[in-house]
């Protein structure tokens, strides 16, 4: 590999805002924050660096909420489960009766938009954070780059919501990126399909029909885990299938590569749908999406973190934000039917029955090194098979509430982070309607 060459790159930019709580990224975790900073007095501004809000959830073309309850208990309480209900009045959910309701991305965008408008949050689109400027422990303002050219805004507390975990990298904290051999879960670049007969399709083929298609050699990949088409409209799927393996979603160089690569592979998996399934012979590709769907980049490393034993002991923490039941469903990096087979059965191994759950820390979400970042969202801190629980999105809504909140509450009470009792951050908490059947006020 060549050296990179350096070179000095100064410039006085304008300071466009000041203000309390700054999120980094749209997201639902940036979503949950924005909203919980800005009910709990804060006054907030959100950065996002695509077109719309909702992330993964929207520009990810992700197809549904998983993990929204234990089986007894909604886990996603207060704007969580706002969200959800919201949702559903507007039409954002169609029923799919193989699987929970599907999304659909339109409306989350909508909605979104109109959510944190309404909560008084101010935000940009199109405008992503490209550095941030630290003195000491503290980050004092995010440096912006929208098409207007480069400005800064300057805040109190810094909520990173980017998914990457980027805002709290460029403040130098530490972090993790894939497990002791280098590994991250693939990504897939999810995409759009018009043209199903649904009255003709049957998705409890579809696995068959995989296994038939990779022993004719159809595929130039053979993938034996393939999550599927999910119908969102009357005639409309969302496709989840295709794993960018070796994917690093922290470097362009990669993601580029991937884009190019899975946008041709999710023209393959059109054509299988064609050819071995019915109901779809006329199916055509509308969109693929336009962001790539990362599954897991950066954990951060906070002031603890989360590991599969505290899956295994549904672990209970005296400053648990919130609770959370899904499965840990760790995509593997390789596609042999072995590799396959070991997912399925950690899939099956780690899950819980009806009422089970773990606890999640705020601790969790304090960034190490850091006074005044919290992180939130899919790469809070965590071990690599806690993320691939966590990192769903009622799990983001779970953590994003909680570091808005926590956040808001540090500049309302004018004092760092760390010096807010939990016990006042767990019944603000408690107050919006999280689920925290430990916490018992005084
Ligand atoms: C293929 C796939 C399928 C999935 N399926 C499901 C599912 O069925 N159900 C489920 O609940 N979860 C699912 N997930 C997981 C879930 O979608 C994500 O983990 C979740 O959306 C993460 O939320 P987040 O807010 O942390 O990050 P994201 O959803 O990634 O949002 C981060 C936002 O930050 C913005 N951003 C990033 N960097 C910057 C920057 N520097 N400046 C400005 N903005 C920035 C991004 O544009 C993005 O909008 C799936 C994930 C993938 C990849």
């Amino acid at each position: 590999m060549t050296m990179e060459q350096q070179m000095l790159w100064q410039k006085t930019i304008p300071v466009r805002l000041d203000t309390d709580v700054l999120v980094a990224g749209g997201g639902p975790a940036g979503i949950a924050a924005a909203v919980a900073a800005a009910r709990n007095g804060a006054k907030v501004f959100l950065v996002e660096g695509l077109s719309c809000l909702g992330g993964s959830g929207t520009s990810g073309m992700v197809s549904q909420l998983v993990g929204l309850t234990d089986g007894e208990h909604f886990m996603a309480g207060g704007i969580g489960a706002e969200m959800h209900q919201r949702l559903r009045e507007m039409g954002g959910f169609r029923a799919y009766p193989y699987s929970g309701d599907i999304l659909r991305t339109e409306i989350f965008k909508r909605f979104c938009d109109a959510y944190l408008l309404e909560n008084g949050v101010s935000f940009l689109l199109v405008t992503r954070l490209i550095d941030v400027v630290r003195e000491d422990g503290r980050v004092t303002a995010a440096i912006l780059h929208g098409k207007s050219g480069i400005f800064a805004v300057t805040a109190r507390q810094f909520i990173d919501c980017t998914g990457d975990g980027d805002l709290s990298a460029m403040a130098g904290a530490a972090f993790e990126l894939g497990d002791e051999n280098g590994n991250m879960q693939p990504g897939t670049l999810c995409s759009q399909w018009t043209g199903v007969d649904w009255s003709q399709a049957d998705r409890r083929f579809q696995d068959e029909a995989m296994e038939r298609a990779i022993a004719d050699g159809f595929f130039t990949v053979p993938d034996h885990h393939f999550p599927g088409g999910y119908q969102n409209g009357e005639t409309t799927m969302t496709l989840n299938a295709g794993h960018a393996h070796g994917l690093d979603g922290t470097d362009e160089r990669s993601l580029t590569d991937a884009y190019i690569t899975q946008r041709r592979r999710v023209v393959e998996y059109g054509e299988f749908y064609r050819k071995y399934l019915d109901g779809f012979s006329r199916i055509d590709l509308t969109a693929t999406a336009p962001l790539m769907g990362v599954r897991e980049s950066r954990r951060i490393l906070g002031e603890y973190q989360m590991t599969e034993r505290d899956f295994l002991e549904r672990a209970v923490f005296a400053d648990e934000i919130g609770r959370f039941a899904y499965a840990v469903d760790r995509h593997r990096n390789a596609t042999d039917p072995e590799e396959y087979r070991r997912f399925e059965q950690q899939f099956q191994d780690l899950r819980y029955g009806p009422g089970e759950s773990y606890g999640i820390p705020l601790r969790a979400l304090l960034v190490k090194g850091l006074e005044n970042v919290t992180v939130a969202g899919r790469c809070i801190s965590t071990d690599c098979s806690m993320q691939a629980s966590v990192r769903v999105m009622p799990g983001c809504f779970i953590t994003g509430q909680a570091a808005g909140t926590a956040a808001a509450l540090a500049v309302r009470k004018g004092v760092q982070l760390r010096h807010v009792p939990v016990r006042e951050i767990q019944a603000a908490l408690k107050d919006m309607g999280a689920y925290l059947p430990n916490f018992r006020p005084e």
